[in-house]
């Protein structure tokens, strides 16, 4: 099981997108994640308000300009349900309440590898493996 790397995923977002989308595990997706599909996101309104956050890979001093972060990683909600509900899913992507911590450039690349090395491909058995290892299944 993979282990989770701290200020890369916040149990409580998890939690809340679960009973968003109400994924069960198990469920495939029908098509992939495609980040282009979401247009320019973080839109204006969520980079602008991630301005005004620390970085929450804390300890860290890294100076801004902060990446707004999505919580749960937009490609992980996809993969627990956003592919069931597209539509949904792109209003989630760009409310403000999907991006409520901030992340430097640095720990925004090092959450990015994170879910490269750990939670990628097959999007069923990323999202499984992400809750398991978040301990929340
Ligand atoms: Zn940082």
């Amino acid at each position: 099981m993979a282990n989770v790397t701290p200020g890369c995923y916040d149990a409580a977002a998890v939690v809340t997108v679960r009973m968003l989308f109400g994924w069960d595990p198990g469920t495939d997706c029908p098509t992939r994640y495609d980040r282009a599909s979401l247009g320019q996101c973080p839109n204006d309104d969520q980079t602008a308000a991630a301005q005004n956050r620390p970085c929450w890979a804390q300890p860290c001093t890294n100076p801004g300009p902060m990446i707004a972060d999505h919580q749960p990683p937009l490609s992980l909600v996809w993969a627990m349900g956003g592919c069931l509900y597209p539509d949904l899913f792109y209003q989630w992507a760009h409310h403000p309440d999907s991006t409520p911590l901030s992340h430097c450039q640095a720990h925004s690349n090092a959450q990015g590898l994170d879910i490269a090395n750990n939670f990628s491909g097959d999007p069923a058995a990323s999202a499984q493996n992400f809750l398991m290892a978040m301990a929340i299944i």
